[in-house]
């Protein structure tokens, strides 16, 4: 075993998440270390597409800004759109967005999932990284002021005042720790790939509501588009069976021809689908973030949305506790930052569990008042231009 190393914080996961949070606490002043059992990830290759994008919002993208990672973006692939149309039955009755209606220059950002993790480890520079091990064991403090003792599957062992655990929704710090989850999973699977697709307004990201679940088209710098299409798991299995050609016209037939034609199509993949709220946020020496707290069903692209503003928000209690003059690793102030991040966390929670079930023919009713809901906001641009500050700002 290697001689113990003392640090201030060790992150344990370098996925999206992990990999900001253990820059925005560098940046905060603090030592780091990060922890990933993956490799590091692949440089950026402009002959490559990553099926998996996220739809990044203002408040990430100004977060990513602070810490140096979106030159590294914006300068390899990005795409910005203004515009959603968002539909249930037919798409020129749905909702329609524009970014100018909450005064922004944009809605949010379309980015390869890769890019954004690749960009983050780039920046981490000299920060202490264990790539390609597993944290696998912790042995908790008794005592209040003890730092926990974190093992490595190379042996080394850290001790850290703090770990930060941004492990994904499975989690091994989480359950570790003992800390219980509230968790369902959503009998739909989301297929992603690439489509090349005959008429679509340029920046404008597209989403129809089936009855089978969410479908939703997602604008690339180069014209094609990344489609989320979440669908019930035997509607899934057999969109996943079909040929190029059959998906292809399946995916016009489902979105009305809204975008006019589909083209072609990449490879697909599919990832099962799932909710989970942790019910504490943390435990002597250790705190979550990202989908360890927290994972939700990706109709709203919010899942990492909701991880980069724990980052942040962990980042401000963490140094404002120290520069008081106060534990900043103190039950205490963990429990401030759960405090801040928890309601808005579950509230979006609320908010995509409710459209799931309503769109999802699961509460007719319900579908048909949403159905209504939708072309009537339309028609009220007040309320329109809330929502639109709200699908900007807030995220
Ligand atoms: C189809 C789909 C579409 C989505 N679209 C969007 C979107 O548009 N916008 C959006 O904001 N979100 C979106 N999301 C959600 C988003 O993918 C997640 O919220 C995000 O990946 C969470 O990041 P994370 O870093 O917390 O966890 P993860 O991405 O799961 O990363 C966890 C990391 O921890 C590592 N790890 C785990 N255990 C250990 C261990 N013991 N030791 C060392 N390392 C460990 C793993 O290898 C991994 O790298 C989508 C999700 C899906 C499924």
């Amino acid at each position: 075993m290697n001689a113990a190393t003392s640090l201030d914080i060790a992150v344990v996961g370098g996925g999206p998440v992990g990999a900001v949070a253990a820059l925005a606490l560098r940046d905060a002043g603090f030592s780091v270390a990060m922890v990933e059992r993956g490799p590091p990830p692949r440089p950026f290759d402009p002959a490559r597409y990553d099926a998996r994008v996220y739809a990044i919002a203002p408040a990430s993208a100004r977060l990513l800004e602070s810490l140096g990672v979106w030159p590294a973006i914006a300068a390899a692939r990005i795409s910005p759109y203004g515009r959603m149309q968002v539909w249930e039955r037919a798409a020129e009755l749905g909702l329609r967005f524009d970014a100018t209606d909450s005064g922004h220059a944009a809605l949010g950002w379309i980015i390869e999932q890769g890019l954004i993790v690749a960009a983050a480890w780039q920046e981490l520079g000299d920060l202490p990284c264990h790539a390609g091990v597993d944290a696998e064991s912790v042995r908790w403090p008794e005592d209040d002021g003890e730092c926990p003792t974190l093992r490595l599957s190379n042996g080394v062992e850290l001790r850290p005042r703090l770990i930060v655990a941004a492990d994904g929704a499975d989690s091994p710090l989480r359950a570790q720790a003992g800390i219980d989850v509230t968790t369902w999973t959503y009998a739909q699977r989301a297929i992603v790939a690439q489509v090349q697709v005959s008429d679509a307004r340029p920046a404008t990201a597209y989403q129809r509501f089936l009855p089978t679940g969410p479908l939703a088209f997602l604008p690339q710098s180069d014209g094609r588009h990344s489609i989320v299409w979440s669908a019930d798991t035997d509607r899934a299995d057999d969109l996943l069976a079909l040929d190029d050609a059959a998906f292809a016209a399946e995916l016009g037939e489902a979105s009305q021809y809204a975008l006019g034609d589909v083209l072609e199509v990449s490879s697909r993949q599919a990832f099962p689908l799932r909710l989970l709220h942790a019910a504490d946020y943390h435990r002597p020496g250790l705190v979550l973030v990202g989908d360890a707290a927290h994972a939700i069903h990706p109709l709203a692209g919010q899942g990492a949305n909701l991880g980069f503003a724990d980052v942040a928000q962990l980042a401000a209690t963490l140094s404002s506790a120290r520069d008081a003059g106060r534990d900043w690793s103190a039950p205490r102030t963990l429990s401030a930052y759960a405090r801040a991040r928890k309601a808005g966390n579950l509230e979006m929670l609320a908010l995509t569990d409710g459209l799931y079930r309503g769109f999802g023919l699961k509460l007719p009713l319900l579908r048909d008042l949403l159905g209504v809901g939708l072309e009537a906001v339309n028609r009220i641009p007040p309320l329109k231009g809330l929502l639109a500050q709200q699908a900007t700002a807030r995220r």
